[in-house]
């Protein structure tokens, strides 16, 4: 590959530009995982990541992608032949329930259409149908990556407990996190999974379970086969700052350096960042005159926007028409949205002229590969960023 002088615009929803505080931070010498200074940091991180989960309890951290951390919320809490409520949001809702069917657990499956989030009374049905309790947990992806949708996770919450229901409740916020707003401990979650290479920055290898009282007590009587995934081993080891097994060590100086960066913003202002660039970015799409995949504005999601190509245009194209032109990457469409959708990512280290950039990008796009459109997209969304306050 030649030399591509300037930034590579990472605008896939996922992994998310890595800051150079963050890159600087993981390049430094690997330590003793069994030492004082290791213990240290671990104490720190053990200490400081629940913040971004909106929780006071302990969060488990893995070396792992975000798919490791849904094995290991279902392997922790439930046994082989449960029932699981699971919602067809779209690509990630299905991979997870797919986990689920391997580890032999039955999945009652709301379906979708990979447009809107999950529906509150549909779970709530549901949960009052299943007056044995045989449903043992309700998994829901809070942002569906592949759709730029977001579930209202607090209605799901209100729903589960107007149907008296005692199942789990299990949140999936892998590209939600540090972007979306979320609370673990107000909206009663009890396994909330999480991931490295999103909001929070880092490069891929990290996951997380931030769990609940109520999950702790299940995981105690639960017989799924589990190892690696073993919240008690890991607990334990970090009740003295340390992890059964090696961890991921420059991950975790990433990790530092991320919720240090974090702190600083202030996460109230990052996910009024990312807000604000879901706003300008959806402007931008209208102006265009092309849609919006999300149908209800209620669930539109802050960190990435789907934008769909009207028929006899593929998405696929201009997103290597774009990557060649403008080293600019896109989200592509997943599964069954492959060519009819490309994805926007807008969160993580980013900025107003950043997502100007991408925009502009876009829009050339669109202009070279004689997709219909107007070329007003770029102009709204710097009216749109101008007119906020508190820009970055
Ligand atoms: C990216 C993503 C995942 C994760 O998986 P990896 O195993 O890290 O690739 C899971 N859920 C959602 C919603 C995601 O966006």
């Amino acid at each position: 590959m030649p030399y591509r002088a300037g930034r590579h615009f990472l605008q896939i929803p996922g992994p998310t530009n890595v800051p150079d505080r963050v890159l600087r931070a993981m390049a430094q010498p690997t330590i003793d995982h069994r030492g004082p200074e290791f213990q240290a940091l671990g104490h720190e991180l053990l200490d400081g990541i629940g913040e971004v989960f909106g929780t006071v309890r302990p969060v488990v951290i893995y070396p792992a992608s975000g798919t490791g951390a849904w094995e290991a919320a279902l392997v922790n809490t439930l046994s082989a032949g449960d029932r699981v409520l699971m919602a067809e949001t779209g690509h990630f809702a299905t991979l997870w329930k797919q986990i689920a069917v391997k580890l032999g657990l039955e999945v009652d499956l709301i379906p979708g259409d990979w447009r809107h989030g999950v529906d509150p009374a549909a779970v709530e049905t549901r949960l009052v149908e299943d007056g044995a309790h045989a449903i043992k947990a309700v998994c829901v992806v809070h942002n569906e990556t592949s759709t730029g949708v977001a579930s209202r996770i607090p209605l799901v919450r209100h729903a589960i407990d107007h149907a008296r229901h005692p199942a789990l409740f299990m949140v999936d916020t892998v590209s939600s996190l540090a972007s979306i707003d979320y609370r673990h401990d107000e909206w009663s979650v009890d396994v909330t999974v999480g991931a490295s290479q999103k909001g929070l920055m880092l490069p891929p290898g990290l996951s997380f379970n931030a769990v609940s009282e109520k999950a702790l007590a299940a995981h105690a009587h639960a017989t799924l086969p589990r190892a690696f995934w073993d919240w008690s081993a890991v607990l334990a080891a970090n009740e003295k700052g340390f992890f059964p097994y090696t961890p991921a060590t420059n991950l975790l100086y990433g990790l530092r350096e991320a919720l240090a960066m974090l702190r600083a913003e202030g996460l109230p202002n990052v996910i009024a960042r990312h807000a604000r660039h879901a706003e300008a970015t959806r402007r931008a799409v209208r102006a265009w005159g092309l849609e919006v995949l999300c149908v209800n504005p209620d669930e539109y999601s802050g960190s990435i926007t789907a934008v769909m190509t009207p028929s006899g245009h593929d998405a696929d194209h201009l997103r290597s028409v774009v990557l060649d032109r403008f080293d600019l990457s896109l989200g592509v469409g997943l599964a069954k949205l492959t060519g009819t959708v490309f994805r926007i990512g807008h969160l993580g280290d980013l900025n107003d002229l950043s997502l100007l950039g991408t925009l502009a990008g876009v829009e050339m796009g669109l202009a070279l590969v004689d997709l219909p459109h107007e070329a007003r997209g770029v102009d709204a969304a710097m009216r749109y960023l101008e007119g906020c306050a508190g820009s970055a």
